[in-house]
């Protein structure tokens, strides 16, 4: 929670910029595909540039910790929640342009627009590149910083050039040869808020690739856990092998710890069966991790990013 002294001249400044709400010590689990997660000390939705250009300076001023939460489907909050402040766009963030340039598109999306609805517009629009994005439940940032991918083909692929603004509120533009993707990672610098994410698609045949979403569409459903809430895969997959694969040969399919489970369907889901503890969850984790290293040498590293306070393990 925020101290009496600091929280009401920063609370008050926000609350005073335009196009920005600020919710006390809101809780964070309805903001996440896990359904689990404490509060933020201050939850900030921002609707436009000019008020996340007012907000991030003002933060830096009260030196307050900022974490930027999408859609929240690849993120584990703790269970005593997130210090300092937790930005969540919306409003002018959900917007999209699409520019045709000879054989190819350029696509000009703001960072909380969903994957999802990108994807499905464009196959509806004959743009294609984009498809192996289908079931992707995350916002083009969240996408972006992750560098999400899947079917053999990742974020990395598409991406133009992507706009932010730096932790003391300033913009900065990184074209194509300045970017550079891991598995499942940015080399963005620490404190940068993606604010747009331009794409580049190709002009394709629309059936060809409707049909081509509706494929990979299917192949989700068939190897996916549904019905209760995740996180998507909670680990990388090591070099050459599936971190699924080696958590189930570890014996650790079905396991569980108080409401948290291994998914029955696919070893590398962790899912919440009802009120499950962030803590829990992260428990999980650690026997995996523990168990795959013991019996197969080999070292599991989390997909999933832990926000907010976790206590020493
Ligand atoms: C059922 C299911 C299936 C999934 N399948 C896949 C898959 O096939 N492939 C895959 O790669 N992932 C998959 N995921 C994981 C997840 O959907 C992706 O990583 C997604 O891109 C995360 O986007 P998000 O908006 O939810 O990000 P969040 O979870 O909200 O955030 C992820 C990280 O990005 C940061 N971030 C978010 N927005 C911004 C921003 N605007 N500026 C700066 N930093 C930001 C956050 O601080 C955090 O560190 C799946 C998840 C689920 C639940």
């Amino acid at each position: 929670m925020p101290k009496e002294t600091d929280e009401i001249p920063l609370a008050h400044g926000l609350k005073l910029i335009p196009g920005v709400k600020v919710k006390i010590a809101e809780p964070l689990a309805r903001y996440t595909s896990m359904k689990i997660g404490g509060p933020a000390d201050y939850f900030i939705e921002v609707e436009t540039d000019e008020g996340l250009s007012c907000v991030l300076p003002l933060l830096h001023r009260y030196g307050t910790a900022v974490s930027l939460l999408g859609n929240g489907s690849n993120a584990l909050i703790s269970d005593r929640g997130v210090r300092g402040a937790v930005i969540h766009l919306v409003g002018e963030f959900r917007k999209v342009e699409w520019r045709e340039e000879g054989e190819t598109v350029c696509v000009r999306v703001g960072a909380a627009y969903a994957v999802t609805q990108l994807v499905r517009a464009a196959a509806r629009k004959g743009y294609g590149g984009l498809e192996f994005a289908e079931g992707i439940p995350g916002t083009a940032g969240g996408a972006l910083v992750m560098n999400a991918g899947a079917y053999g083909s990742e974020f990395e692929k598409v991406v133009d050039q992507v706009v932010g603004l730096t932790r003391e509120g300033k913009t900065i533009h990184f074209n194509r040869p300045e970017l550079t993707f891991t598995y499942r990672g940015s080399n963005l610098p620490a404190g940068t808020v993606v604010t747009r994410v331009c794409l580049r698609l190709r002009k394709e045949e629309a059936t060809r690739v409707s049909s081509k979403v509706s494929e990979l569409v299917a192949k989700r459903k068939s190897s996916q856990p549904s019905g209760y809430p995740n996180s998507g895969s909670m680990f990388r997959n090591p070099a050459g092998d599936f971190a699924g694969r080696l958590i189930e040969a570890a014996g650790l399919k079905g396991k569980r710890i108080g409401q948290s489970q291994i998914s029955a369907r696919h070893a590398n889901f962790i899912v919440n069966l009802g009120g499950a503890k962030a803590e829990d969850v992260r428990r999980l984790m650690e026997l995996a991790r523990a168990e795959v290293k013991e019996q197969f040498g080999i070292e599991l590293v989390p997909e999933v990013r832990l926000l907010g306070e976790w206590s020493a393990s």
